[in-house]
């Protein structure tokens, strides 16, 4: 679908927008939005930003590079506290040395704390991807499971790491993956106004149809790299502009 000019749809936007804007100060840019109610979004809305979500990336693929599940599984607990680059400048040297569980689980600590060390916490890191690769070998054959408890079983697993999985090796949708950029950038959109990501994801189920729940999170992620940046969203070219209450941009940052 063709972006839609701003002239059109900003009283739909603005009617969406009963609560005021974030207040401006002189020395913050960027002000983190203020928890508080909203009214729930209009339904007609969401539906034109996620239909235009999917026709401007209908193909949205994971950020994390990945040629199997194993890798997808240690390349999603890199990415805790760090960068998708960042983990994707890491994990070419860690597989080519490390290419399956059993070559990982018999890894020294050391001789992986330094291939992961870029990502930061990389002790922690390391010790949860050998923990991963030993359940992985001893436990599931060598293979990731796909069952979610299976998951959570494994060191340095927790939901969003087992959501991230299955949803795109096998297409399993549990729930809605939100890292900081959909919980930040659905905030903006005043699809939510809660900050822990437990509730960004209940109040993402109740507004995005399941079947899109893998997608939404890939896409707002990628729209968020091109267009809606933390620090300077690019809202006078957004496609999205007529759709979005910019709940928490400061004009000045855009
Ligand atoms: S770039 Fe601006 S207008 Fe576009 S979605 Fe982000 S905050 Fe809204």
């Amino acid at each position: 679908m063709t972006p839609r000019g701003p002239a059109r749809g900003k009283s739909k936007a603005r009617a969406d927008r009963k609560q005021p804007a974030a207040k401006k100060t002189g020395a913050s840019k960027q002000k983190a939005p203020r928890k508080r109610r909203l009214p729930p979004p209009d339904p007609a809305r969401v539906a034109e930003l996620l239909a235009r979500l999917e026709a401007n990336d209908p193909n949205p693929e994971c950020a994390l590079d990945h040629a199997n599940p194993f890798e997808l599984i240690a390349a999603t607990i890199l990415s805790a506290q760090c960068t998708d680059e960042r983990v994707n400048m890491t994990t070419p040297a860690l597989f080519a040395r490390f290419p399956d569980a059993a070559s990982l689980a018999a890894a020294e600590q050391e001789q992986v704390e330094e291939l992961v060390r870029s990502t930061g916490f990389f002790r922690n890191k390391a010790k949860n991807l050998r923990g991963m690769a030993a359940r992985v070998t001893e436990v599931f054959g060598g293979e990731i499971p796909q069952a979610m408890d299976d998951l959570l079983s494994l060191p340095g697993v927790a939901r969003k790491t087992a959501n991230v999985v299955r949803g795109v090796c096998w297409r399993l949708a549990d729930g809605v993956v939100v890292d900081t950029h959909v919980g930040r950038i659905s905030r903006r959109w005043g699809l939510t106004a809660e900050t822990d990501p437990v509730k960004v994801e209940a109040e993402l189920m109740a507004l995005v149809p399941q079947a899109q729940w893998i997608d939404y999170s890939h896409r707002v992620i990628r729209f968020g790299r091109r267009t809606c940046d933390a620090r300077k969203p690019l809202c006078g070219s957004c496609e999205l502009a007529d759709l979005c209450p910019r709940i928490g941009v400061d004009d000045a940052a855009s």
